[in-house]
């Protein structure tokens, strides 16, 4: 084939395994045949839409087949695809849009109303396409499965490289606006080939997309790798703990891709106990700190978790610690995934000693190109090939990786360096503590001390200096918080990621 890209995959698979379940949505299973005649389908429906090599196309929705074929269109057509956060109000949707340069956009059924609303802002946007017909609004849309079934399925095979973009993806907007990674047709290759490599996929490998297909940690965590591989992707429309629990005893589910959220969610829900969770070899758990108590609560169900570590700008895998090394190791990020470089550098771009804490940086044939029409912000973070991270980490005496957290949430008091993520930890320890965060807030004497937010269980019998002495047992004094307050919630991403920015803005004021 001409085309060395993701569209590709659909039509080896087409050769090489058409009768193998590709995969599962709502009780329906797609076999590799189906799959690759939806693909072609979607990509001549998109071509009849306009699109040519280089145009951007949309697609914001719940998790949804829709996702895959759209993607791999692209592929096909040399187009890129634009996966939106299916969460984000009217104006940061429209500038993604915007940002991007859309040209189509593909909504889900619970997304009629962003459609409606942004229908004249982003006038770039030739057609609106409805997945499924919308349940609020988006009357004016496409509707997706009419395209599909005038369409033709046509085989293509245009002389897409390995070097051509294939996806921009938005970073989780966890510290600040998202950033638009470009990640290219070689970037998704590998990462999938390093994924399955670290993860020990096998060939009926059955993983469920648990996380939503706009985030990077949901597209390549295990789907894109498995599809690579020629296994099942289980696609559940949004993460719901005892739905998840569920399908993964009834689809027999062998791997997953998880935010630390929602692997407590899931361990707090009742299934966790009940289901069976047999078939589960691979728990991938990454995209922010996972606490030792979460970690611990998976490995006593007798499920291997494996911690790993990456971002978006990496498509995202850079570590993964092996399931052998699971208790020894537990709490580090593993080694490097095959193909990637990961290095961790003082300032002055010097490797630390082991134990030391310095700046993460990673390269490899998965790091992105860079980021879209921003050369500025590109250029702060790729240097000499090297993206540096901001995130802290150290590696022990046998080169394993520990992050610590982000420089952007580390706290600085009295001349001391707190990581908030191994204070979280000490929290989540104590019982009745469901949820923490610690944020650092301005102090005359320290410069700057830790306020930790609590969310406690409703019958818990907790007070601040109670958790403070508790902490104190377990914590060298200056990184015990300074204040402990209970909040019935924490703001998160749609990747269940904690937004420190808004507990910062919202809490930094109160104790000046
Ligand atoms: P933004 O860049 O928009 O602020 P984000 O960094 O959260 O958002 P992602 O690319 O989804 O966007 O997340 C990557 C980041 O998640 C990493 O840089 C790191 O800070 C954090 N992370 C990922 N895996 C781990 C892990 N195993 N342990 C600790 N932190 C992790
Ligand atoms: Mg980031």
């Amino acid at each position: 084939m001409r085309n060395a890209g993701l569209g590709s995959w659909p039509e080896r698979r087409l050769t090489i395994s058409p009768h193998r379940d590709a995969l599962w949505f709502e009780g329906k299973t797609t076999s590799y045949a189906g799959f690759a005649e939806r693909v072609r389908r979607t990509a001549s429906a998109l071509a009849g839409l306009g699109v040519v090599p280089g145009d951007r196309v949309a697609w914001v929705s719940g998790n949804h087949p829709s996702a895959l074929e759209t993607l791999y269109a692209c592929g096909q057509l040399g187009a890129i695809w634009v996966p939106v956060n299916g969460r984000l109000t009217a104006p940061e949707a429209e500038y993604v849009l915007t940002d991007a340069g859309a040209s189509i956009v593909v909504h889900g059924r619970d997304h009629g109303e962003l459609a409606d609303a942004l229908r004249d802002k982003v006038p770039a946007v030739r057609a609106w396409v409805a997945v499924e017909p919308p349940t609020v609004g988006g009357t004016e849309s496409l509707l997706y499965e009419h395209l599909l079934a005038e369409a033709a399925p046509e085989p293509r095979d245009l002389p897409v490289t390995l070097d051509d973009p294939c996806l921009i993806m938005y970073t989780s907007g966890t510290t600040g606006k998202p950033k638009g990674a470009v990640l290219t047709h070689g970037n998704m290759t590998w990462n999938a080939v390093n994924q399955f490599l670290g993860l020990d996929f096998g060939q009926e490998e059955r993983t469920l997309a648990l996380a939503p297909l706009f985030h990077i940690g949901g597209l390549n965590g295990t789907v894109n790798p498995t599809l690579l591989r020629g296994g099942c992707a289980v696609l559940v429309r949004r993460f719901d703990p005892g739905e998840a629990l569920r399908v993964i005893e009834e689809q027999r589910v062998n791997s997953l891709f998880a935010v630390a959220t929602m692997l407590d969610e899931m361990a707090r829900d009742p299934g966790f106990r009940t289901r069976d969770l047999s078939a589960l070899r691979a728990v991938c758990a990454a995209g922010a700190p996972v606490p030792l108590p979460t970690l611990r609560t998976w490995l006593d169900r007798g499920v291997t978790m494996q911690q790993a570590y990456g971002m978006t700008e990496a498509a995202p895998g850079c570590t993964v610690l092996d399931s052998a090394d699971a208790e020894r190791k537990a709490g580090s990020a593993g080694k490097p995934l095959f193909f990637t470089d990961v290095r961790v550098v003082r300032p002055d771009g010097t490797d630390v000693d082991v134990d030391e804490v310095g700046e993460v940086i990673v390269r490899g044939p998965n790091v992105m190109a860079g980021y879209w029409n921003d050369a500025e912000r590109t250029a702060t973070v790729m240097i000499d090939g090297w993206y540096h991270t901001g995130d802290a980490g150290s590696l022990d005496d046998e080169g394993y990786l520990y992050i610590r957290d982000r420089y952007k949430d580390m706290i600085i008091s009295g001349g001391e360096n707190v990581y908030p993520a191994e204070v979280e930890s000490a929290l989540l320890e104590l019982p009745g503590v469901l949820e923490a965060a610690v944020i650092g807030v301005p102090d005359e004497k320290w410069g700057e001390v830790g306020l930790a937010l609590v969310v406690a269980e409703s019958d818990a019998d907790l007070d601040a200096d109670g958790v403070r002495a508790r902490l104190r047992e377990k914590l060298a004094g200056f990184k015990v918080p300074q204040h402990v307050e209970f909040v019935p919630g924490l703001p998160k991403t749609a990747t269940g990621k904690i937004r420190k920015p808004e507990l910062r803005a919202r809490y930094q004021e109160d104790k000046r």
